[in-house]
């Protein structure tokens, strides 16, 4: 039981280790825990809801839909363009682009490369995967007013000015 309060937000660091629906690791924080600020959208809300309330040293399973991950896929986020306009750049398929949109930068994905066009996906690349989180909580404690102006966590495994 963690005491909560009212109003409060608080700094979670937590370790992960991410799978899809077979137990294929995609992804974990390999690199120390990942802190971050509760209510800021650092993390997937879905997740942060169900991991916000656990104290240090937990262990949770957590299993989440895609539409609550990151996303159904969206067809109208693909595009086709033809290849010639990309032949200065080296690209080849699972590689990603930054597309420059007048004020807008925006990563794509390299899905297929034809005859004549490229396919490029702006789907985020988890988009439309189940996924399960393996999660140890590691510390959840107050955050700072310094963290809470800033809008993120700072410490060992936060933020560094
Ligand atoms: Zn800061």
């Amino acid at each position: 039981m963690s005491l909560h309060i009212f109003g409060q937000k608080r700094v979670l660091s937590f370790n992960y280790t991410l799978k899809d629906v077979n137990g294929l690791t995609l992804d974990a924080s390999s690199e120390g825990p990942l802190a971050f600020l509760e209510g800021t959208g650092q993390i997937i809300p879905a997740l942060e809801a169900q991991i916000k309330d656990m104290s240090a040293g937990e262990k949770k399973n957590v299993k989440l839909k895609a539409v609550d991950a990151y996303g159904l896929v969206d067809e109208k986020m693909t595009m086709k363009v033809p290849k010639n306009e990309l032949a200065h750049l080296k690209i080849e398929v699972g590689g990603f682009l930054q597309l420059n949109l007048g004020e807008q930068m925006k990563v794509v994905r390299v899905a297929e490369i034809a005859e004549t066009e490229v396919t490029l996906d702006g789907n985020h690349p988890l988009a439309g995967m189940d996924l399960e989180f393996d999660i140890e909580m590691v510390e959840s404690r107050s955050a700072t007013e310094e963290e809470v102006t800033h809008g993120h966590a700072h410490g060992p495994h936060g933020h560094h000015h």
